[in-house]
């Protein structure tokens, strides 16, 4: 049964969650303090969340799991966007699906995510379709290169992302990239990566936590800094960005939008996610509300918690093998370490992460 979306889900209640990765577990331990119990659904046995929620273990195309899920749980909400259409249309119909399902359509494929930024004012890189090598061709004429071809759909962490340079040939890019259509971005030059997280509720209250910097290591984020180094203008600039887009989009939940901030001062908007984003992974430890919680005070209705950071803070993935340094982490004073508990450990694999604390002003230069 559908719950009348303008009453709060109150604690005691069961928030259904699409995957069982990392975000997954993290918002069922904020879930867990608030008093609300998690369940879990996702094709793979032995996940991070399963470890500390209720799980179905299933694909995303089994009806009747679907039907027995919806059923059990009183709101239903994504730690990953790429969920398939007809599964969240299924659960749209049983029970309250926060964000929206429109809202995961626009952020799953970059080509729509993008047009989606034009329709509503918010800069991004120039850009063009791509549906073929000569396509390619044409684009990067008109684009300039270098620039950057990615594919529309099920692409992060640099995956299905390729250089095209002065000497590229299309036809090898295209190759290389593998996907029958293909988002061809201009390459900005940017100065810095920063990300913006903000929480919407169903009546229109938002709360943004301070914009990140954040710095990536083979297309993979690596670091982020609380607060990004730059200016107040500019933070601000990035807030309203965020604010803007999650209004636009309605969106009931956290909005995760990552930018660059190019040379000459300006935000273009790079991705958005409408779910916890591993850029603020630092608000755990080092702000009074984490995103965990935020998100799911927002899919609850129930107030916003305070963003506000009452620390600064460097958040470093575990990746792959960095993850065998955990007893030096457990021993630095100013660290707390955060495992996902995934036991096999492979190159690219989010493992876990470490944040460092310190008093707000006293970060170290990044
Ligand atoms: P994405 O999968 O779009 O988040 O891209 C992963 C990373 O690749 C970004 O965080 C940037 O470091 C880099 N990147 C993506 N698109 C561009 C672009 N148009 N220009 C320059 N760097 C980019």
């Amino acid at each position: 049964m559908k719950l009348d979306p303008d009453r709060p889900i109150p604690p005691g209640s069961t928030i259904g969650i699409m995957g069982s990765g990392q975000l997954g577990r993290m918002t069922a331990l904020a879930a867990a303090c608030l008093g609300y119990r998690c369940h879990v659904f996702s094709p793979e046995a032995d996940s991070p969340a399963e470890h500390v929620a209720a799980a179905t273990v299933a694909p995303y195309s089994d009806a009747a799991a679907l039907e027995r899920f919806a059923a059990s749980v009183d709101v239903v909400t994504f730690e990953f966007e790429n969920v398939p259409h007809d599964c969240v249309k299924l659960l749209s119909e049983r029970v309250c699906v926060r964000p929206s399902w429109e809202c995961l359509h626009i952020s799953q494929d970059r080509l729509r995510e993008k047009d989606y930024m034009a329709t509503i004012g918010v800069p991004t890189a120039a850009y063009e379709k791509v549906t073929g090598p000569d396509s390619l061709a044409r684009a990067a004429t008109n684009l300039g290169r270098p620039a950057v071809l990615k594919t529309t759909r099920l692409g992060y962490d640099g995956k299905g992302q390729v250089m095209v340079g002065e000497d590229t040939d299309p036809q090898t890019a295209w190759a290389e990239m593998g996907a029958e259509i293909g988002i061809l971005e201009s390459f900005v030059d940017f100065e810095r990566e920063i990300s913006a997280i903000v929480a919407r509720t169903s009546d229109g209250h938002s709360a943004t936590f301070d914009p990140v910097e954040n710095r990536h290591v083979n297309h993979i984020l690596d670091t982020t800094i609380a607060p990004a180094p730059i200016s107040k203008a500019l933070a601000r600039d990035a807030v309203d960005i965020a604010g803007r887009i999650a209004q636009s989009m309605d969106l009931v939940g956290l909005l995760a939008v990552e930018m660059f901030v190019t040379r000459q001062g300006e935000i273009l908007v790079n991705e958005i996610a409408p779910r916890p984003h591993n850029s603020g992974h630092w608000t755990i430890d080092a702000c009074i509300t984490s995103q965990f919680e935020q998100f799911v005070r927002a899919i609850c209705g129930l107030p916003l918690g305070s963003p506000e950071r009452h620390s600064d803070a460097v958040m470093k993935n575990l990746i792959g093998a960095d993850i065998e340094d955990w007893p030096e982490h457990l021993s630095d004073g100013s660290a707390k370490l955060h495992l996902y508990g995934k036991l096999e450990t492979r190159s690219g694999r989010k493992m876990g992460h470490v944040t460092r604390l310190f008093s707000k002003g006293s970060a170290p230069a990044p």
